[in-house]
């Protein structure tokens, strides 16, 4: 991967005439034209191929505000999470847009898993969590959530839960408002690079860009490849499926009950969330999707499984984690199992209190050639070509933090050098 040579101190500064374009309409594409748009750093076009925006998964997430409990110190999650939850929380009070606190427990069912909740306690008090609280006192454990069980837990009061297409939109109605364009139905199908600008092709128009961003989601490696990027790290889509809980059954929780999650793994496991409007999920689990926007099992993309199964870093993976890959399928094939998950830290849980499955989402997770699941955030650059090649929970909380870590470190490389994190 090549650095872009700094571009001219006036093309850079506020004001600037570049043609600015983003690849993708859900929250990461949307939030950084509106930060582009907010300092005037030229015109901004945001191609987006579906008909609407956040139709992947910036629309189809656990809508979780995350206030940086997990994520080792030094991390971009870490740095990124913490400012992004407090711009979020800025923003939806501006807009009017609901943002309800109700906090999360993080729930140690046995001795076992106490070391590893000391470890994310650590990891919260040096990222600057708020009110943080350790619970050893069941009395105080049922205070907060009635119906948990455990032997010790973590309580974050300021965990909080919104509406992550509905922030997306504002956001795409204050880019309109500041002279951006937000275009729908053009997906980009090649992209040529052309004396260091960019010639991005659409089955419905061209455009020639300054810069381009790529916050393309599931098909980031596919756009990226389009520029002769490094095809590694690959995306591995990973289905999340939810369950609704009955409406009657809906008081087992206040807020958002966690377990201890798998520190080999990516993703925080099965958990109840009282949602932004007051509907309580289950979920979501983590199975391999056949497809990368697949929704279904039975959404298959021969493309994307056999491009899958040929990565060279299938075998190892396979082999690392194919005790939890049966286990997660299990869980999505038979409901009697996902209970079994939910079930540890509420026991009260019966099969019949999951009224319906809920629609899933499917997450972008970055694998590398050896196999490895990439942890944090990671963002390339090719010549004028950004691209964010992994960007999953908390990225949708950390939105606004992206798009200024992006705008200065790549996309006007200030900060150049210590830039590529990836
Ligand atoms: C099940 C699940 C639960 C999650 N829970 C949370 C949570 O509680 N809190 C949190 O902070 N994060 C959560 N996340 C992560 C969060 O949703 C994502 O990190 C975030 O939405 C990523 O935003 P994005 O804009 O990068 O991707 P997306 O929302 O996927 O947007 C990418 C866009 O690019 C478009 N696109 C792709 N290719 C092209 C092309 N060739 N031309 C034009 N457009 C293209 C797509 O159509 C899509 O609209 C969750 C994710 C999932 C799947």
């Amino acid at each position: 991967m090549t650095r872009q040579a700094p571009a001219a101190a006036a093309r850079n500064r506020p004001g600037g005439t570049e043609h600015i374009g983003i690849i993708g309409g859900g929250i990461l594409g949307i939030a950084l034209a509106r930060h582009l748009v907010r300092r005037q750093r030229g015109q901004v076009t945001v191609l987006e191929k579906e008909r609407r925006l956040a139709a992947h998964q910036t629309g189809h997430n656990s809508g979780v505000v995350h206030a940086g409990l997990y994520y080792p110190e030094g991390s971009l999650k870490a740095r990124l999470c913490v400012e992004g939850r407090e711009a979020t929380r800025d923003y939806c009070r501006a807009r009017g847009l609901p943002y309800r606190e109700v906090g999360k427990l993080v729930v140690a069912v046995t001795d076992a898993e106490r070391g590893a909740l000391a470890e994310i306690e650590r990891r919260s008090r040096l990222n600057g969590v708020p009110g943080l609280e350790r619970i050893e006192d069941p009395a105080r454990l049922r205070e907060i959530e009635p119906h948990v069980a455990g032997v010790a837990a973590l309580h974050s009061p300021h965990t909080a839960v919104v509406d992550y297409a509905a922030i997306t939109e504002a956001m795409a109605q204050d880019v309109r408002a500041g002279g951006g364009s937000v275009l729908m139905g053009h997906e980009v199908t090649d992209i040529r690079l052309e004396g260091g600008r960019a010639r991005v092709v659409t089955p419905v128009s061209e455009h020639v860009v300054d810069r381009l961003v790529v916050c393309a989601g599931l098909q980031s490696d596919v756009v990226a490849r389009m520029v002769g990027a490094d095809p590694s790290p690959r995306i591995l889509p990973f289905r999340g499926e939810y369950w609704s809980l009955a409406p009657e059954r809906a008081d087992l929780v206040r807020g958002m009950v966690y377990p201890v999650p798998d520190p080999r793994f990516p993703f925080l496991g099965v958990h109840f969330t009282r949602g932004v409007y007051d509907d309580v999920h289950v979920g979501p689990n983590a199975v391999p999707a056949l497809a990368r926007e697949g929704y279904r099992w039975r959404d298959v993309s021969v493309r994307d499984t056999l491009g899958s199964l040929r990565w060279p870093g299938a075998l190892p993976l396979a082999r690392q984690h194919w005790r939890m890959g049966v286990h997660e399928i299990v869980g999505s094939v038979a409901k009697r199992a996902y209970v079994a998950q939910a079930r540890r830290f509420i026991p009260e849980l019966r099969p019949a209190d999951l009224a319906a499955r809920a629609t899933a989402g499917v997450r972008a997770q970055a694998w590398a050639r050896d196999g490895a699941l990439v942890d944090d955030f990671a963002v390339d650059r090719l010549g004028p070509v950004t691209v964010l090649r992994n960007a999953p929970s908390p990225a949708a909380t950390s939105a606004m933090a992206i798009a200024r870590y992006v705008a200065e470190e790549f996309v006007f490389g200030i900060g150049e050098e210590s830039a590529r994190l990836s």
